[in-house]
């Protein structure tokens, strides 16, 4: 590594960057290459002699940019988002730069104690309960993804439970969460090994917004004790991935302690607004859990990936994920004084994501952080009112945070009050059709999501650069081609 070739490609690269930035608007948000396009356009095989940043650069301005989708065009409202910041940017760099591997104390003291210092501050910022911060025994790591907090939640749920009742009954166990719940969940039960008939995706219905009820929750759970069953784990969503619906956690806590179960609370987009007093509430009840987790990579301003996890007994966690390797002993974790977060996550190197965290907390402070907060949800009102303004739409579920679920209704296409069958499915059928030309044009990408039968399209305001002008212009998008779609098919 040439210092000063580094600082000369480093730059290069960082004015490639603030370029694509600067042009981002310019490009369809959706990709529209073909599957296979790339290898095409690339040699099948690795060069045998170096390349220049120059020609490689390039490459990427031909080939690799019109293969994206592009996450941080302000006209991007798919999915949720993935926010960018010049602190997480930057944060990422220093990461990159310093390239160490926190596996224990020892082999980065300051990634650890960074770590541990962060997750503390954003429980303050998010008004965890002193339980889940290390000053009243709980603790916090940085993991990947909320696949990987909840895979390890889950292994240490097992393992308590195991070491209550016997391995032999690992056939017992029964994980709950909604129909609504990500399916990271069920992914999670398959991977520590629960029999995966004994899995519980709880119906939701509109009329509870889509959100677990805890009487159909306790009648599961007590169905399944009548067999026999061993209820283990709950994952409540503050925030659910199709519509930001909210379990009601203090009541869903309240029947799983009933029978011992571990509940994990998921508020992997949602958390984040939570820092904002107005939005606190929601988390209302995350008291009664025994871990939860959310992405600031979703709405935090903090470049991909970063998950925070807390529990409120690191002990489990650490009983079910230690590693004692030789090579990796030393006097200091042989004191126990000190976190080595090996025994809180799956792999045993992990990155040293608190320093981006840190940045983008420093870099903003908890006001800025709140106001960009703020302004998302702003503009998603402002997107709300404008479909509601016009009769030909309708909002299909009440808006929490910032994302719109919309759709053209029934009775702009259908003029008789008899509806059929057929005429829903017909419905769904043309919002898919408007989705596919809205996304085709484009000028925007949004998403669906079908709930209780319904085909929804959501507008998910979250992208960094995105303001009022964007999503005016997105809306009027969404307009023109309903236009086009309804003149074709009125019945
Ligand atoms: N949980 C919820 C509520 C989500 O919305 C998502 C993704 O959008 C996930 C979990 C998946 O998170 P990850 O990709 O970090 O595993």
């Amino acid at each position: 590594l040439d210092t000063e070739e580094f600082r000369k490609q480093g730059h290069m690269v960082i004015d490639f960057i603030a370029d694509y930035y600067q042009n981002i608007e310019k490009y369809p948000v959706l990709s529209r290459v073909e599957p296979g396009y790339l290898k095409k356009c690339l040699p099948e095989s690795a060069p045998y002699n170096p390349e220049s940043i120059q020609t490689i650069l390039q490459d990427v301005k031909d080939h690799i940019i019109p293969g994206l989708t592009h996450w941080q065009s302000p006209n991007f409202f798919a999915y949720f988002s993935s926010t960018a910041s010049t602190a997480g940017f930057l944060g990422e760099m220093l990461i990159t730069g310093f390239n160490v591997v926190g596996f224990n104390w020892v082999s980065s003291p300051a990634a650890t104690e960074l770590e541990h210092m962060v997750m503390d501050w954003l429980a303050d910022m998010l008004q965890l309960p002193k339980s889940f911060h290390f000053s009243g025994n709980g603790g916090g790591v940085l993991h990947g993804s909320t696949c990987e907090a909840i895979v390890c939640t889950m292994a240490a749920a097992r393992d308590q439970m195991l070491s209550r009742i016997g391995s032999e009954n690992l056939g017992k166990l029964v994980v709950y969460g909604s129909d609504q719940t990500h399916s990271t969940l069920q992914k999670a039960t398959q991977i520590v090994g629960i029999n995966p008939e004994n899995f519980r995706a709880i119906k939701t219905t509109k009329s509870t917004g889509f959100a677990l009820s805890p009487a159909m929750l306790r009648l599961t759970i007590s169905s399944d004790r009548a067999k026999g069953l061993v209820p283990l784990f709950l994952c409540a969503t503050m925030g659910t991935t199709a519509t930001t619906a909210i379990d009601p956690l203090g009541a869903v806590c309240n029947v799983a302690k009933d029978y011992g179960m571990w509940v994990h609370v998921d508020a992997a987009y949602a958390g984040s607004a939570c820092i904002c007093p107005e939005f606190r509430h929601f988390i209302d009840g995350v008291e009664g859990a025994n871990s939860f987790s959310f992405n600031p990579h979703k709405w935090l301003f903090t470049a991909m990936d970063c998950c925070c996890l807390w529990v409120e007994n690191p002990s489990a966690l650490i009983n079910s994920l230690s590693t004692n390797l030789e090579y990796l002993r030393n006097k200091a974790s042989d004191t126990k004084q000190v976190v080595d977060y090996k025994n809180w996550q799956i792999a045993l190197s992990r990155r040293f994501r608190a320093l981006k965290l840190w940045l983008v907390l420093r870099s903003y402070g908890v006001a800025n952080l709140r106001k960009f907060i703020r302004s998302h949800v702003k503009i998603a009102k402002i997107f709300e009112g404008l479909v509601r303004m016009d009769n030909r739409f309708e909002i299909v579920v009440p808006r929490n945070f910032s994302l719109v679920c919309f759709r053209i209704s029934l009775s702009a296409i259908v003029s008789d009050d008899h509806y059929d069958g057929e005429e829903y499915n017909m419905v769904n059928e043309i919002n898919c059709k408007l989705l596919e030309a809205i996304n085709a044009s484009g000028s925007v990408f949004m998403t669906h999501a079908v709930v209780g039968g319904v085909y929804v399209l959501r507008c998910a305001v979250g992208a960094t650069l995105t303001e009022e002008k964007h999503i005016r212009e997105a809306w009027k998008a969404v307009q023109g081609q309903a236009h086009t779609i309804l003149s074709a098919c009125i019945v």
